[in-house]
């Protein structure tokens, strides 16, 4: 039987940091099914990126580190209201799982109610490595945030306006 593994992010935007741990599960697993979580949410401060970029930019970024595209799925998968029913609506929409890699305490607690097996990847640089720093340089103007993304995802930010885009809604907020 295939060992399938399920690693949830919102990816805003994907980074350094997760394309490491995506690499780690691989060596606990054949196949991964990556949730891109609070698929409805985009244009605000927490979440600048529609679902759909988010796709776009895992798989260059995935591609980019040399994983094979036949080994993992990309799954959208919008939030709900009931945090205790979440899992069951995740495994609605991915493939079967065994095993939850996780470092976020609220998605280990929810699925190992469930009797998932919980894995928490080690942090990879998280003080830099984070979605909320790349943002976050992003907000301040400051170009640092370029190496802490794959080089392709950078250029694909960088052809949807993604920067400009993060600044005007800070001015609307
Ligand atoms: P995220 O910020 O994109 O992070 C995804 C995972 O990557 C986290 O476990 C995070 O660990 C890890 N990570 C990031 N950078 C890392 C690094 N440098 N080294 C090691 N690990 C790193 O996404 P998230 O907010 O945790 O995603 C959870 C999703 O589940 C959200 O969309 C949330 O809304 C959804 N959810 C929904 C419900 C519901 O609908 N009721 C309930 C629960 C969760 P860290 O902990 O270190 O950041």
């Amino acid at each position: 039987m295939v060992k399938r593994g399920l690693f949830v992010g919102r990816f805003q935007p994907p980074h350094l940091g997760h394309i490491e741990v995506i690499k780690w599960c691989f060596r606990h697993v054949d196949e991964l099914v990556i949730v891109i979580g609070s698929a409805q949410e985009s244009h605000t401060l927490k979440n600048p990126f529609t679902a759909g970029e988010r796709i776009e930019m895992l798989r260059l970024a995935l591609r980019d580190a040399g994983i094979r595209a036949d080994k993992v799925y990309l799954i959208p998968v919008p939030d709900i209201a009931m945090n205790f029913v979440w899992p069951r609506y995740v495994e609605l929409f991915a493939p079967r799982f065994q095993i939850v890699f996780t470092r976020n305490p609220l998605v280990a607690r929810l699925f190992s109610e469930y009797g998932y097996k919980i894995v928490e990847p080690p942090s990879f640089s998280r003080e830099e490595y984070s979605a909320t720093h790349v943002r976050e340089l992003m907000l301040a103007g400051n170009d640092r945030w370029r190496q802490l993304v794959p080089r392709s995802v950078e250029k694909y930010i960088d052809n949807i306006k993604g920067v400009e885009r993060l600044q005007q809604i800070a001015m609307k907020d």
